[in-house]
């Protein structure tokens, strides 16, 4: 195990209960080694620290991930699981720093049981691609994990079981930079009624729920179709980086 000076700097850390896997991307200050070394050295001895505790808090978060991913094949919750070949939890890393939210799983996905694979999921991954945005390194679910019969609109009943159960769950395991809202079933979903549920006018806005940064867009499926929808996300999904840059918490 790597020594470091002043061992208390990573002991008063977990006191404090902060996550040091993401404590530089939010702008937090690096320990105070009371100058004893420069501060590269520093700052090189750091990261390898890091690098061993975020072996282990990215492990853990794994495992629970995993565990909540079984729960949510198996659950049977709302109407919604009668009709389903296969519950779609979502996918993605554990300490994703991006969360993408869609509306419901399609034919496609319900069949092999994981998100955006059909067609949409194609014009995702030239969206993310043209962005510069990788998929692995991107958390991605649903506002609900089971198909709607006939991929109707899911209901607010349904939406609300699967966010109360699973999708805030997920929000608080995978603790993402940044969400974005593809879609108007999950911005209703989120928001609630409150919220004027016309995308065009609400499109590329960053909105704040529980400390958390959302971004408005529209369904990759509808992008597909409208090209006004398409010019949309694009200019959206282009925001991405440049949001992943600033500090997390606004
Ligand atoms: S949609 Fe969500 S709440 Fe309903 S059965 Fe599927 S996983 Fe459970």
């Amino acid at each position: 195990m790597l020594w470091l000076p002043g061992p208390q700097c990573a002991r008063a850390e977990r006191r404090r209960r902060i996550d040091p896997f993401r404590r530089r991307g939010r702008g937090l200050p690096l320990p105070d080694y009371n100058g004893w070394f420069d501060a590269k050295t520093v700052a090189d001895l750091y990261e390898g620290h890091l690098g061993s505790m975020n072996k282990r808090a990215a492990g853990h978060r794994l495992t629970l991930l995993g565990r909540l991913h079984e729960e949510i094949r198996v659950c049977t919750a709302c109407r919604l699981h009668r009709t389903r070949t296969h519950a779609v939890p979502g996918e993605g890393g554990p300490s994703s720093r991006l969360m993408l939210i869609g509306e419901a799983p399609g034919a496609n996905e319900d069949l092999q049981g994981k998100p955006f694979i059909g067609r949409a999921g194609q014009f995702l991954d030239a969206l993310l691609a043209a962005s510069g945005l990788v998929r692995s390194h991107i958390y991605i679910t649903s506002a609900v994990k089971c198909r709607p019969p006939n991929n109707r609109t899911p209901k607010d009943d349904e939406m609300a079981t699967c966010r109360s159960l699973w999708l805030e769950r997920q929000i608080e395991l995978v603790d993402p930079d940044l969400i974005v809202i593809m879609g108007k079933a999950p911005l209703r979903q989120l928001f609630g009624d409150k919220m004027q549920t016309r995308l065009s006018d609400l499109h590329g806005q960053i909105r704040l729920r529980e400390g958390r940064r959302y971004l408005l867009t529209y369904h990759p499926a509808a992008a597909m179709r409208f090209p006004v929808a398409r010019r949309a996300i694009q200019e959206d999904f282009a925001k991405i980086a440049g949001l992943l840059a600033k500090p997390a918490r606004l």
